[in-house]
């Protein structure tokens, strides 16, 4: 079989993705570890192992995330590497990378602290965009771990972050300027697509009324040596988010967007300690 033919016959069998060529071709590269231009000069070479090219299609037709085949995802317009054990990057929390950037400065030495840093995309950029801030970044998950620390190698930033295996911050010490987290923040009761099912649960559900843990974490937040919040959270959260922020006293809370229009996330100055 032509590599054309089965670019067509891979299409056809993704027709119910948003762009089925697009994804047709990103696996056709994965499998054979070639660029999309190559696929274009070679289009009427026949296909080297089509049975393992078709496995990696019914794989996308079960509705798994492309980005758990091909092992990749893009972020902030750089690819990281990711695999089944963290939630796939979304576009959204490259806004919440701009919200940090925003409290910090370029020439200062920040400490950062990221709790359930996942694929790791929100330190490892950051500690691209600032090559003097130093973090500590934790996760429940050893899986997640290891693949934050893959990405934290592969941008050169290894150095610079620190990973720690806890729930929250627990047992990390020092003072820190800013408190980064994209933590589950989706309510159980929430329906969510086949393919986002196919995500850890853990990364996901945030509890019963999905902002729990963000609650916990502004908590545990509010009594360190923690100066500034910066968090993502479910579009319909900003009310109950504003009343934990006063409550807790902090300062200059701000919400932002998404893309959409939807409430995702906020920042504050946490009271003086
Ligand atoms: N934004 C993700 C979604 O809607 C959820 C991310 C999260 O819970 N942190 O699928």
């Amino acid at each position: 079989m032509q590599i054309k033919e089965a670019l067509r016959t891979a299409a056809q069998m993704l027709s119910w993705v948003e762009n089925p060529q697009k994804e047709a071709a990103l696996l056709l590269c994965a499998h054979l570890h070639v660029e999309r231009t190559w696929l274009l000069l070679h289009d009427a070479d026949s296909l080297k192992d089509a049975e393992g090219y078709f496995a990696l299609i019914k794989r996308r037709h079960a509705r798994e995330p492309l980005e758990y085949i091909t092992g990749t995802a893009s972020f902030y317009s750089r690819t990281f590497l990711v695999d089944e054990g963290v939630l796939v990057p979304r576009p959204e929390t490259e806004l919440l990378v701009d919200v940090v950037a925003g409290l910090l400065k370029k020439d200062e030495t920040p400490r950062i602290l990221e709790v359930g840093v996942g694929s790791g995309i929100i330190s490892v950029m950051l500690a691209v965009l600032f090559p003097r801030a130093t973090f500590v970044a934790t996760d429940i998950s050893s899986k997640a771990l290891a693949n934050a620390q893959k990405n934290a190698h592969l941008f050169g930033v290894a150095s610079r972050i620190e990973f720690v295996q806890t729930s929250y911050f627990e047992g990390v010490e020092g003072a820190f300027d800013v408190l980064v987290s994209n933590p589950p923040y989706i309510t159980r009761e929430e329906i969510l697509d086949a393919h986002v099912l196919k995500e850890p649960h853990g990364a996901l559900f945030g509890g019963e009324k999905g902002d729990e843990m963000l609650k916990v974490l502004l908590e545990k937040a509010s009594c360190a040596p923690i100066k500034h919040v910066a968090c993502e959270m479910g579009w319909d959260q900003k009310a109950s988010m504003e009343e934990t922020l006063n409550t807790l006293g902090a300062q200059e809370i701000n919400f932002y967007q998404d893309l959409a229009g939807l409430d995702r996330g906020f920042s504050a100055t946490l009271k003086e300690k």
